[in-house]
């Protein structure tokens, strides 16, 4: 293969890859430009205030590591569109699937006409996630909605109703899943009354510990009293966390935290919930993050990056679980839609094949080798932290851990200003938060860390 695009400096690539926009950092003057602007008023006069854009630009086209908008600048994407691109916006092999079966049929319903795409996705999963035991899948459209419905068989399955979240925990924003959500604004407030049944337990978030010392078995033993305490083992249905938490700042928890947590579950019976909505699907390095501490879950909650872009989401877990819902109690009219479910078996064919597990994995590497020596000269940051790709950085007011949200947002902003779309989160708003595209080049990416660390030099 020849041409401009093409690239061969991947680390450890196991697949060359040919890329259909040229993969470079482009402004070709002040953005927003003319056509986004005209679309941003447009947007004003029709769409709904309440859906907000961290981008002011509008999309025109995209693919590998960058975005183009309607105006001829291209971004660098250092977000995925949240974690969901991980192959790339408009993989050849996503698209090729795609378009074959919308060719055929882009829905029956599987409720009413079954078709094979959807059983084989079922099986795939089934052989990806964690553990040895029988499984089965259900899928939907979102995360909230696979969230929802992992509640809903643990609740059949056990005959109980309590379910527990953790501080900083991110599960969605349906009713039941902006109950498991922990911050409020603006994700809960004025949108009540909250679903009940949901209780908060302490996380381990090891850069904010009072005792800095914690183990992370001591940290799951916190909350394993305060359930005792407050709602008792065996009136509760389902535990849920993030393994690595996602709009919550990225938090990893300290080793043995999720291990101790799942074996208290299991000996209580109660459902073991890992909503890797975010974390999965090479993200962090492996298939799953609960892989990196060997946790087997009885659920697994997937969305964003399982399809390559297309909605689709699944509830994945021990068959004898989901085989405890009647007939008809699980479903919905476009769950698991025939193209969205091509498209998933595509994305994982892909990630397979390209390795993106040990694509994430050197991306790991690139980010703490770049950063940790900024770390040592820049007392703002605080605490560098994630795995794979999936890589954050948490700001703090020098010589301590007051959460820097101001500096932050200017961060966000100079790079967005430079070509780099980069994501912000935390329950504190102090936290950068990296999830490019795995099939980003080393070039790109080296550009953006370029971009990252004068921007952080400037503001911090
Ligand atoms: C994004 C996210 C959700 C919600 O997914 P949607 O598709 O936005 O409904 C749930 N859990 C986690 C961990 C997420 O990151």
């Amino acid at each position: 293969m020849q041409g401009p695009n093409r690239s061969t400096q991947w680390k450890e690539a196991a697949v060359e890859i040919e890329y259909r926009l040229e993969q470079k950092r482009n402004i070709t003057g002040a953005f927003p430009g003319p056509a986004s602007l005209a679309l941003a008023e447009r947007r004003a006069a029709t769409v709904a205030a309440g859906v907000a854009s961290s981008v002011p630009v509008y999309a025109a086209d995209a693919d590998g590591g960058v975005i183009v908008d309607v105006d001829g600048n291209s971004f660098i994407d250092l977000g995925s569109g949240i974690a969901v691109t991980t192959v790339g916006a408009s993989n050849p092999k996503v698209a090729a699937a795609v378009s074959q079966q919308t060719e055929r049929f882009n829905h029956t319903c599987f409720m009413v006409t079954p078709y094979e795409g959807y059983v084989e996705l079922a099986e795939k999963l089934a052989e990806l996630t964690p553990g040895e035991h029988a499984k089965k899948s259900v899928f939907f459209n979102s995360g909230a909605e696979a969230v929802e419905n992992a509640v809903k068989v643990a609740r059949v399955a056990t005959g109980r109703t309590a379910v527990v979240a953790f501080d900083h925990a991110y599960h969605g924003r349906t009713n039941l899943t902006m109950g498991l959500t922990a911050k409020a604004a603006p994700y809960k407030r004025g949108f009540g009354p909250l679903a009940s049944e949901i209780y908060r337990m302490p996380m381990s978030y090891p850069f904010r510990e009072e005792n800095p010392n914690i183990s992370g078995k001591e940290a799951a033993e916190r909350a394993i009293l305060s359930m005792e305490k407050q709602i008792g083992g065996d009136q509760i249905a389902a535990i849920i966390i993030e393994p690595i938490q996602g709009e919550g700042g990225f938090i990893v928890p300290a080793t043995g935290f999720l291990p101790r947590i799942a074996e208290w579950a299991k000996e209580q019976g109660i459902v073991f919930i890992a909503d890797e909505v975010q974390s999965g699907f090479c993200r962090t390095g492996d298939w799953f993050a609960v892989n990196h501490e060997s946790v087997v879950p009885d659920i697994v909650t997937l969305a964003k990056g399982i399809a390559g872009g297309l909605p689709l989401s699944a509830v994945t877990g021990r068959a004898e679980l989901l085989d405890a819902v009647h007939p008809g109690g699980l479903g919905g009219t476009y769950g698991g839609n025939p193209v969205a479910v091509a498209a998933g078996l595509a994305a994982v064919e892909y990630m397979a094949e390209a390795d993106l597990n040990s694509r994430a994995r050197a991306i790991e590497e690139t980010f703490y080798t770049r950063l940790r020596p900024l770390q040592h000269e820049v007392p703002a940051i605080g605490d560098l932290r994630g795995r794979g790709a999936m890589l954050a950085i948490e700001f703090v007011k020098a010589g301590g851990k007051e959460p820097d949200a101001e500096v932050t947002r200017k961060i966000a902003a100079d790079c967005l200003a430079a070509g780099v779309i980069i994501l912000t989160c935390g329950t504190y708003g102090n936290v950068v938060r990296l999830l490019p595209p795995l099939v980003i080049s080393d070039e790109l990416l080296a550009d953006a860390f370029d971009v990252l660390e004068e921007a952080i030099r400037r503001h911090a």
